[in-house]
């Protein structure tokens, strides 16, 4: 039986790779949207999920693509409606409300599923095998992509909560947490524009336990070739994963991967953990974040405009 979903927050990503993928999958059938301004034809459509959940055909899972500010309170409704609930990345706006929506999940018996799409990318899994059997000497991330063109009109974004360039950076975070060993920030430096509330660079010095140094730069001012790489210098080679986990090589040799297919893999785990009865929440990449925050030092630039 498909397990029936609604999704809230009709925005760029629920139409983008929700809608597509939840209709070519034989796990979900999608009854519903719920959203204050858009639509989407074909299901049914509703301003608010209290709303959706209030209806006769109400779905028995929903996923949250609102901004991050405003998700708790939508997931902690939902499940305490006895509903399924997947969450975009980032899970929340705070560690300390995802670990509140972990425990709501537990005591209403539904899944909670907080997704990292970018750790379905292609090449993540065969760069985690690779990895796994050598040593570590350095790694290095750069994130660096032109806000204007991935973000137009996004205003949540610069708001406190919305993360600013962690938006995109978190991704990296997130795979970084699934290849290389447990790392921790030793220093960085978070810019945040004078008239915003969300940094646009952050340069971050991680540190493994064994003392092996990650250099992370997040900037969301270039413009030009876009930069979405984690490059890691081995014992035995040296492993680079580009354009956001999607492109392997090993010292320079394309490795073959399997085709794109984040938002396919990211509901064939749903659908595994609600028919499991079960969650999957691994907060590593916003506790990345939320230690940037404390650990790092704060420097003004320009004003941001759109
Ligand atoms: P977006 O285009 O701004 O869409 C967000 C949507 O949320 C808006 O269209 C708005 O709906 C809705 N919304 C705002 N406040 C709401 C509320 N209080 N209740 C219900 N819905 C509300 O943003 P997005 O790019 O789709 O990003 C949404 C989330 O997905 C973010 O966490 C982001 O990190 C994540 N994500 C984005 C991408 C991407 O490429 N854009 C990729 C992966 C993940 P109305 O239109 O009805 O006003």
């Amino acid at each position: 039986m498909a397990i029936r979903i609604g999704i809230v927050g009709f925005g760029k990503i629920a139409h983008d790779q929700h809608v597509p993928v939840l209709r070519a999958s034989p796990d979900f059938e999608l009854v519903a949207v719920a959203s204050p301004n858009s639509i989407l034809d074909g299901c049914a459509n509703f301003k608010t999920i209290e709303q959706m959940l209030a209806s006769d055909d109400a779905p028995e899972a929903v996923s949250l693509c609102q901004p991050p500010q405003v998700r708790f309170a939508a997931a902690q409704t939902a499940m305490k409606a006895g509903k399924h609930v997947f969450l975009e990345k980032p899970p929340g706006a705070t560690l300390s409300e995802v670990e509140a929506l972990t425990r709501i999940a537990r005591d209403h018996g539904v899944t909670l599923f907080a997704s990292w799409h970018s750790r379905y990318a292609s090449g993540v899994e065969t760069a985690r095998s690779w990895l796994q059997e050598r040593t570590i000497r350095s790694a290095e991330i750069e994130w660096k992509e032109d806000v204007r063109h991935w973000h137009p009109g996004q205003a949540w974004i610069w708001e406190a909560g919305g993360m600013g360039v962690f938006d995109p950076g978190i991704n990296a975070l997130s795979i970084a947490t699934r290849i290389l060993p447990d790392f921790y920030l030793k220093q960085g430096a978070l810019s945040f524009p004078a008239n915003r509330a969300a940094p646009i660079a952050a340069d971050l010095d991680f540190v493994t336990v064994d003392g092996v140094a990650i250099r992370a730069e997040f900037d969301w001012r270039q413009t030009g070739l876009q930069t979405w790489d984690i490059r890691v210098d081995t014992d035995g080679g040296k492993l680079a994963l580009s354009k956001g986990g999607s492109e392997l090589a090993i010292d320079g040799v394309a490795q073959p991967l399997p085709p794109e297919a984040e938002y396919r893999g990211l509901y064939d785990r749903f659908a595994e953990l609600v028919r499991a009865g079960e969650s999957d929440v691994d907060v590593r990449p916003l506790r990345h974040v939320a230690d940037a925050y404390l650990r790092s030092e704060r420097k003004q630039v320009e004003a941001f405009e759109d």
